[in-house]
């Protein structure tokens, strides 16, 4: 009984926090504040238990349980009344796909140096990504240390100053970039797509990547060889040429090195592999030449795989800004069957992002009820491919069926967890005018908005917000933070916790006791980011000079950018 008690006085709350803001709005707040109510725990409850259900077997992209959770989707949205954003009237986006799977009895890696030849073991010391252009493909270049592979000339920063990477493959610390470097701009450096795009750039034929210590702990090898066995890196969209998008054929290999594979690379080397590893963390690594040639041959097998991403719109109510659209997004996809963990093979996804697409379909349920609808319209987005890198959104953000400009998009990865919070995240607040609104958002829904929580993980690129990013449209990634007044508990130690257990594993279910009150309170507050994003005036800008909208604004023509 106690639980009801709170959402309760936080629901009146919120009422007179709404009505008692202006005079001049406070009829339209009331009915804000009174749909708010259809935002309830135990609709959050059921939509994640189907979507979890072993039924799904994990939703993996491509598979029969992501397309039967994508026509979950779409049945809510035909029955609440969300105009189908495909012209077809369907609601669903085709996204085709290539799948590669490496073989790897046909694929090697092979060292050189004064006429001796070192053989690596795929699994064991490496194993091969990017394998989506060709079937079969090799490469033999001298090797050259670049550091982070990073050149960020705004930030004073270039791995690639005093080395010649033309023609050469460039080994590289993967998932990490200077931790001198801001926050969400760090996140940007450490990006593999933007390490490829650099190397590219730089002249580089391949690009072999290498974890640090630091890396190792929160990626063991272990950790990469089962994300490598569930999807990671396995599948990329292809566009109208039929190219899978995003790779250029001068990178003609790319391989990961386990440490012992890394450690074969730097033996007898000028410098040896802890002496990169020292001077990376002291924040200037050395890059230099290795003596070594490195020779990397592949086959590979490639298979079309087609999925959806699906799309419902609730139609904005102002004739000038109604075809300007507010994007809100969440992955339906998880990882699917998978090596089994404790007898589990059923990588159900629960918390990851069952509970993100559940938010989505009651936030969409909220504005498909409102009586008056915000200026702008909506886009309610269930996204595929999120697991294999970003490819639903990536496709959506760069082929929007939508008849109108994205100005926004709102992404919800998560979104739930085990205990009462009174804070929320917002990554990229701080680089536009979507900022202000998420504070407005956060203080009529009753929360504290907090910093990223996890500076080191570089999560603003690893969701579906980053694909729009990309393409100029100022984007906020929302979730509950950790902060909480019950007594005994440490949210943060537990997510920390569950980040090492049960992240990408079959453990993550519906048996985990997930607090949907407070999931709730979220689902409100995600709901007002949309409304105020959707019902502004003013149409979402990056800040002036903000790294993000100098970096993509000039792709997208429709761009915010203030000046
Ligand atoms: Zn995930």
């Amino acid at each position: 009984m106690r639980r009801h008690l709170i959402p309760r006085l936080y629901f009146l709350t919120v009422v007179l926090l709404i009505a008692g803001k202006s005079a001049g709005q406070s009829h339209l707040d009331q009915d804000i504040a009174q749909a708010l109510q259809s935002i309830r725990p135990e609709a959050l409850r059921a939509d994640l238990e189907f979507l979890a259900d072993d039924a799904l077997e994990g939703r993996a992209t491509g598979s029969r349980g992501y397309d039967l959770a994508a026509k979950y989707v779409r049945a809510r949205f035909q029955a609440e009344g969300l105009v189908s954003g495909t012209k077809d009237g369907k609601y669903f986006q085709n996204v085709t796909l290539r799948r590669t799977e490496v073989e790897p009895s046909a694929s090697s890696l092979a060292f050189e140096a004064k006429g001796k030849t070192t053989n690596l073991t795929y699994n064991k010391d490496f194993i091969l990504m990017d394998t989506h252009l060709h079937t079969t493909g090799s490469v033999s270049a001298p090797a050259v240390f670049a550091g982070y592979g990073v050149t960020a000339p705004e930030l004073g920063y270039d791995d690639y100053a005093g080395i010649n990477a033309k023609g050469k493959i460039v080994v590289v610390l993967f998932f990490e970039a200077p931790a001198s470097f801001p926050g969400t701009e760090r996140a940007y450096y450490m990006d593999s797509q933007t390490k490829r795009e650099i190397a590219l750039a730089h002249g580089a034929v391949g690009i072999v990547g290498i974890s640090t210590p630091q890396i190792e702990t929160k990626f063991p090898w272990e950790f990469m060889l089962r994300e490598a066995r569930i999807g990671y890196n396995s599948m990329r969209w292809l566009d109208s040429n039929h190219q899978p998008f995003g790779l250029d054929a001068q990178i003609k290999a790319t391989a990961l090195l386990s440490r012992s594979g890394a450690e074969a690379l730097f033996a007898g080397e000028r410098h040896s592999l802890q002496e990169a590893f020292d001077t990376a963390s002291s924040g200037r690594p050395n890059p230099f030449p290795l003596e070594k040639t490195i020779s990397i041959s592949y086959r590979t097998q490639h298979t079309p795989v087609n999925s959806v991403n699906v799309v419902g719109i609730v139609p904005g109510s102002d004739p000038m800004l109604r075809n300007e659209y507010v994007v809100f997004t969440a992955h339906l996809d998880h990882l699917g069957l998978g090596p089994a963990v404790d007898g589990d093979e059923i990588y159900n996804g629960a918390l990851d992002n069952g509970a993100g697409s559940s938010i989505l379909l009651e936030v969409s349920s909220f504005f498909a009820s409102l009586g008056a609808r915000p200026r702008r319209s909506i886009a309610f987005v269930a996204l595929t491919g999120e697991e294999q890198m970003l490819l639903g959104s990536e496709y959506f953000a760069r082929n929007s069926p939508l008849d109108g400009a994205i100005v926004a998009d709102i992404n919800v990865d998560g979104g739930a967890f085990f205990f009462p919070v009174k804070d929320v995240t917002a990554l990229g607040q701080e680089h536009s005018s979507l900022g202000e609104v998420t504070k407005r958002a956060a203080r009529d829904a009753g929360f504290e908005i907090s910093p990223d929580y996890f500076p080191d993980e570089g999560s603003f690129v690893r969701s579906d917000q980053y694909s729009f990013v990309q393409t100029g449209v100022p984007s906020l990634y929302i979730d509950l933070g950790f902060k909480t007044d019950k007594p005994g508990v440490d949210p943060l130690a537990a997510m920390k916790k569950w980040l090492v257990t049960t992240y990408h594993s079959p453990k993550d279910d519906t048996s985990q006791p997930f607090d949907y009150e407070t999931s709730a309170r979220f689902a409100r507050f995600a709901a007002l980011v949309a409304y105020y994003t959707a019902n502004d005036a003013r149409r979402p800008v990056w800040n002036p000079g903000d790294f993000f909208g100098n970096k993509f604004c000039k792709e997208n023509a429709n761009c915010s950018h203030a000046r």
